[in-house]
């Protein structure tokens, strides 16, 4: 009677998600400070000033009708062109507002970008490990779904990419910095993704596009994340806020098309008709503004960093293999036995909520987001070396 595909999706049950609700109901059971939920990647960092002072002074001086009234189907003009004068200055990319498209959020503007490149046949290959959604959102556009896995050190294995990447590809979905790894893909490494991939399009006749998903590009620790548009011309940026900005909750990113791709203006054509077929028209007018008025800020990344730093010499310590997080704020960890979902119902023992790798398309590993409070990371090294002494005596 319903869309099944659509209901299917709606009553499977999201591994994060369930953590994230038994936690809940555990901190009522034995007290909030009890129960160490490493589960979600909400960031746990004030917004920086600059938002708060731009919501409060644009709700006191814009008119009624432009505060909470509709933009654009695009956004507002005057946001667009705030955001493609600070990609133009930022990354030396010159952007034209024309070929920015305001959205509620990386997640809109990857499915909005999935559904304007995809026509039938096309397949799109993600860097595994990496966020579940990419699946879902690209099959919604009608696409095949492939991976490409990282090497062990969850770097760009070109190798891997060269074997997935084929005469059906239509893009390739780049994550950096990562979720769930933590790794940021360096310039070499974006270098020869970008000669893979033009030497792909040529044998295929024609383009595969690049999809940058970056809402972690600002979270980095001392690494730099290349901007794809200087690397690759067949470049699509999926942006978001909510991370950069701890502002999860407002659905805020954008889209912003490399005006050297082949046919941008009528890919653009296309991101608007994915943005209206899917009814992703007109973002958060408030944020929108809000946003332009702080590009290029950032939350005090100084404080994930901290946590980084002290979660992962505490848990190397213990005797767990962690890769070092360049970036975002996950550590990802090697799971000390096989099975990564008994290895996390072992850690819930002690209270540690921790998610298992397998949904993001690797077996064997655990993802911490450590978007917590120091004193979270405090409480739970106890319980960690506990956890560790099961495994390493
Ligand atoms: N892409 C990645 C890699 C993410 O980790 C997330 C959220 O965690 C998203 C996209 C979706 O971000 P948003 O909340 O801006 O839709």
């Amino acid at each position: 009677m319903f869309n099944e595909k659509m209901q299917k999706l709606g009553e499977e049950r999201s591994v994060i998600r369930e953590i994230f609700e038994y936690g809940n109901v555990r901190k009522r059971e034995i007290g909030a400070g009890n129960v160490f939920d490493f589960s979600l990647g909400n960031p746990n960092v004030p917004a920086p000033d600059c938002v708060r002072e731009a919501i409060v002074r644009l709700t006191e001086t814009l008119p009624a009708e432009t505060l909470h009234g509709y933009t654009s189907a695009a956004g507002a003009p005057e946001v667009r062109k705030a955001v493609a004068d600070y990609i133009g200055t930022a990354f030396g990319v010159p952007m034209s507002a024309d070929l920015v498209y305001m959205t509620c959020g990386a997640a809109a503007s990857l499915t909005i970008a999935l559904n304007a490149l995809c026509e039938a046949g096309d397949e799109f290959v993600a860097i595994a490990p990496c966020f579940p959604e990419y699946r879902v959102f690209t099959e919604a556009a009608g696409g095949k779904y492939a991976e490409a896995r990282t090497d062990g050190s969850f770097h760009l294995d070109l190798a891997a990419i060269d074997r997935a990447v084929g005469t059906r590809t239509k893009g390739v979905i780049v994550n950096s910095p990562n979720n769930p790894t933590g790794a940021v893909y360096s310039e070499r490494e974006i270098e020869a993704l970008a000669a893979l991939l033009e030497r792909k399009s040529k044998e295929k006749g024609s383009p595969i596009f690049l999809i940058a998903d970056e809402p972690y590009r600002e979270l980095v620790y001392g690494a730099e994340a290349p901007y794809l548009p200087r690397y690759y011309a067949n470049t699509v940026v999926c942006y978001s806020f909510s991370k950069s900005l701890s502002l999860a909750g407002e659905r805020i990113g954008y889209i912003a098309v490399n005006p050297a791709c082949a046919g941008a203006r009528e890919l653009f054509s296309a991101v608007c008709g994915a943005g209206r077929s899917l009814g992703y028209v007109c973002a958060p007018s408030l944020f929108q503004r809000v946003c332009a008025e702080c590009l290029g800020k950032s939350s005090d990344v100084a404080v994930y960093r901290k946590n980084r730093d002290r979660l992962y010499g505490a848990l190397t310590e213990y005797g767990f293999d962690c890769a070092l997080p360049q970036g975002a704020f996950y550590l990802f960890m090697k799971s000390p036995e096989p099975d990564a979902k008994a290895f996390c119902k072992r850690a819930k023992e002690y209270e540690l909520l921790l998610v298992p790798s397998d949904s993001f398309g690797i077996e064997g590993y655990v993802r911490i987001s450590y978007c917590v409070s120091q004193e979270t990371i405090e409480r739970a090294l106890p319980a960690f070396e506990r956890l560790a002494k099961e495994y390493f005596r």
